[in-house]
């Protein structure tokens, strides 16, 4: 190696080793300072979020991580109406939205609209005081109204207020809304709905598809019942009570969330729901009721909560989607005909509850093989696996047939083991 090359490259070393412990091994940076100052600064304040700066060194240096700091900013609302958060400027109306003072001039009604906007906003104030009224005949038979959101405050929805709005497709009802008057909703093609189960019987549901029920603590008997374009429903925690045959025959009905409250659903309430896949049962429940989900023939699965006690007559029968059934520890009756025709049933688990099993209560089931019964199965009626054509084996746990079994409880051509142990 030529001197002048060695020389420049134990200067560079020199260099580099001295510029290595000034910056380096001199000073090793902390980042543990909250310093707020603008360069520091992360991200600004929004109405979700407070700001964000980095930690910093003593030294001034920017560190990676962020703190917390100050308060949320107020919404910014877009043309005085909605923030990018989706919130919705309360001080905001529909142009042309006329109100009046009404009960001592202490609160408003809305009066008349003679806007153009299809898509009506009523605020829950006005100059200040609440708006609580929708006065009789206000929208009548605007056919131009595509929606209409009525905000907090409301009570009381005057008769005729939307007659034969026969575009009205969307309605947002608050909960705050206690009465509302006759033919209110007359000649509304409702497809939209949000609203409280007591505002449910004064719409029109025929051309329903979704629903958001948002208060209410019962859903009346037949609520639903032959809504047949009906498609999602959401169900509010507040809800611990459906009825009978609520959801009867919604033949189009996919996708239902569920209060997680409910204690008794009704008789035949998914009764005929053809396109329901499957649906989440509330742990209080104790009753799956008659016919609860017969022909629900695209029921693939359903979780038995552990707290019900009896499935009832024909609870699932024709439940043709139907391939495995698990009875928890809790269920001790198998209804009359719970099974009936469910065509794919192929694993059923009998839990160690049950005592008893009634009439027919799996026959046609044609794709099951084998079954166990438990020994704390102390009755079964006749006929229980009648018409199970592929029905090989059942193993029983009593060691010979209980007394309270009836002499025809199988007629099928299974094979029968008797002190089945396993
Ligand atoms: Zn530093
Ligand atoms: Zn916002």
């Amino acid at each position: 190696m030529n001197k002048t090359l060695f020389k420049l490259f134990v200067i560079t070393f020199c260099l580099s080793l001295i510029t290595s412990f000034s910056f380096g091994c001199g000073h090793v940076h902390v980042f543990d300072k909250k310093v707020v100052k603008n360069e520091y600064l992360s991200s600004r304040a929004t109405c979700q979020q407070v700001a964000k700066y980095f930690y910093s060194c003593s030294c001034g240096d920017k560190g990676e991580e962020t703190f917390d700091y100050g308060e949320k900013a107020a919404h910014d609302y877009v043309d005085n109406k909605f923030c990018n958060c989706g919130e919705l400027n309360p001080a905001y109306y529909t142009p042309g939205l006329s109100f009046a003072l009404i009960n001592d001039q202490t609160e408003y009604q809305v009066s008349s609209y003679t806007g153009d906007d299809t898509h009506v906003i009523i605020p829950s104030k006005y100059n200040g005081k609440p708006i609580i009224k929708i006065n009789d005949y206000a929208f009548n038979q605007l056919a131009f109204l595509e929606s209409v959101a009525l905000s907090e405050n409301l009570v009381n929805i005057g008769m005729y207020a939307f007659n034969s709005c026969t575009s009205l497709t969307q309605v947002i009802i608050p909960n705050s809304v206690t009465s509302i008057g006759f033919l209110a909703f007359n000649n509304c093609p409702i497809e939209n709905a949000t609203l409280s189960t007591t505002a449910l019987s004064k719409i029109e549901k025929t051309q329903l598809k979704n629903v958001n029920i948002i208060g209410g603590e019962i859903i009346a008997k037949n609520s639903f019942d032959g809504c047949s374009l009906l498609e999602s429903v959401v169900i509010s925690d507040s809800v611990q009570i459906i009825e009978d045959r609520v959801f009867n025959k919604c033949s189009s009905l996919k996708n239902v969330v569920m209060s997680k409250n409910v204690m008794s659903i009704g008789e035949g309430a998914f009764n005929g729901c053809s396109l329901l896949t499957n649906i989440e049962l509330p742990n209080g429940v104790e009753v799956i009721s008659d016919w609860l989900f017969s022909g629900c023939t695209s029921l693939e699965s359903i979780e038995i909560p552990n707290g019900v006690k009896s499935l009832g007559y024909e609870a699932f029968s024709y439940c043709d989607s139907l391939t495995e059934i698990t009875l928890p520890d809790s269920v001790n009756n198998i209804g009359i005909k719970a099974f009936v025709s469910c065509d794919l049933l192929n694993s059923v688990s009998i839990g160690s509850g049950v005592t008893s099993i009634n009439y027919y209560a799996f026959s046609g089931c044609q794709s099951l093989t084998e079954i166990v019964i438990p020994i704390c199965v102390t009755t079964i009626n006749k006929c229980v696996f009648h018409n199970c054509d592929s029905l090989q084996n059942i193993y029983c746990q009593a060691s010979e047939i209980p007394s309270g079994w009836s002499a025809e409880w199988n007629d099928t051509q299974a094979q029968v083991t008797w002190g089945y142990n396993e």
